[in-house]
């Protein structure tokens, strides 16, 4: 890497663990290995002090354990993993700090280890209310987790909560689907993620697609949806402030912004990702995924890494800004593009900048494939 690199305001922390494996996911997490936390936490400590020998990282303003479930670690292990990376690294005072839950496997005493390391953002994998839907998604956790997991977070004094509900699922109509967010916007959240169904391959539900065992979902009716979460969202209040994303306002997520505006991100643990930058030129690296060799090769956790053109570094930062409301100002090269995504009715100038529409939010995977 040449030239001094930007300083790293922001770190990802990887959990792999879950208890079990749902049928639609391919993030990088494994079921029924969750007797290796403490040799995976020895691992991601050693990562942690290479990676802040080795790059620049100035004061933290946001920490973000993902995973995988991070509410897997017991009490115990979660105060030792958030005390350490607060003696490793200097938090901001007011920093983010978000932690991932699985309502299946959160307590009092894990939330109380939780904010007492600091943790003051949580985020809740509820993914819906109906029965069918959590079934057809193979989750484990039903309304009445989900709904206890909330309770505790806000009796514990937990004020900031987001929740992630996933639409597009087959046997999911309209009317369950409207029900599940008003059953969402009933708990009060301050965030709301909503994301559309992917038939990944490789999963389980993606082969079961293929068997003819569950059905595809109309295209019609994923409109229709991503329509009422719209507008049954605005009128509770949220801001849709991304593509998948709303909040109340001042509650937007600090550290998936830092991705949006193409911020150096330090990525730790299975299979975590990281981008930095010298303000010319980008890199990206990534470390080994599988948790037994990520534990073998730590502190040399990297399994292989990219410079990014620039052409292709300009054309992320004006894709990943125009997934938000507040767009990006337009790097040079993209007129054209520009152009034709403004006469479609996908994106608009305004102040300097280049910002969606609603249309163009709908939309976003076709301004994406018009900048890469
Ligand atoms: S809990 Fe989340 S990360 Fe784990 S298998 Fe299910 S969807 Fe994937």
């Amino acid at each position: 890497m040449d030239g001094e690199l930007r300083a790293f305001r922001h770190l990802y922390v990887h959990i792999p663990f879950c208890k079990h494996k749902c049928g639609y996911c391919d993030f990088n997490a494994y079921a029924g290995m969750d007797r290796m936390i403490p040799e995976y936490l020895d691992a991601l400590e050693k990562e942690l002090v290479f990676a802040r020998e080795r790059y620049p990282f100035q004061q933290l303003d946001t920490v973000y354990l993902g995973g995988g479930t991070p509410s897997l670690l017991g009490a115990e292990e979660a105060t030792r993993l958030l005390t350490f990376i607060r003696r490793t690294f200097n938090v901001a005072p007011d920093a983010e700090v978000t932690l991932e839950a699985n309502p299946a496997s959160t307590d009092e005493a894990k939330i109380a280890a939780w904010m007492d390391g600091g943790v003051n953002r949580l985020s809740l994998g509820v993914q819906g209310f109906d029965r069918r839907a959590l079934a057809v998604l193979e989750r484990r956790t039903d309304a009445a987790q989900a709904t206890q997991a909330f309770g505790l977070a806000r009796a514990a004094g937990m004020s900031n909560v987001s929740i992630d509900l996933i639409y597009a699922v087959p046997y999911q109509t309209m009317d369950t689907w409207r029900e599940t967010l008003r059953r969402a916007v009933a708990l009060e959240p301050d965030h709301i993620s909503t994301y559309c169904l992917s038939f990944e391959e490789g999963t389980l539900l993606y082969r079961r697609r293929a068997e003819g065992k569950v059905p595809e979902v109309e295209t019609d009716l994923q409109w229709d949806q991503l329509d009422a979460a719209c507008d049954v969202l605005e009128e509770a209040g949220y801001h849709r402030y991304e593509v998948s994303n709303w909040s109340r306002p001042g509650f937007e997520s600090r550290h998936n912004r830092a991705y949006w505006r193409c911020r150096p991100v330090y990525g730790a643990g299975a299979g975590a990702h990281s981008y930095a930058t010298n303000g010319e030129r980008a890199w990206r690296w990534w470390n080994v995924a599988r948790p037994r060799e990520y534990d073998a090769a730590s502190p040399s956790t990297r399994a292989d890494g990219e410079e990014l053109d620039p052409r292709k570094t300009l054309a992320e930062t004006l894709m990943l800004g125009l997934r938000t409301a507040e767009g990006v100002i337009a790097p040079r090269g993209f007129e054209e593009e520009l152009g034709r995504l403004q006469r479609a009715g996908l994106v608009r100038r305004t102040d300097g900048r280049v910002v969606p529409t609603r249309r163009g939010m709908d939309l976003h995977n076709q301004i994406a494939m018009a900048v890469l």
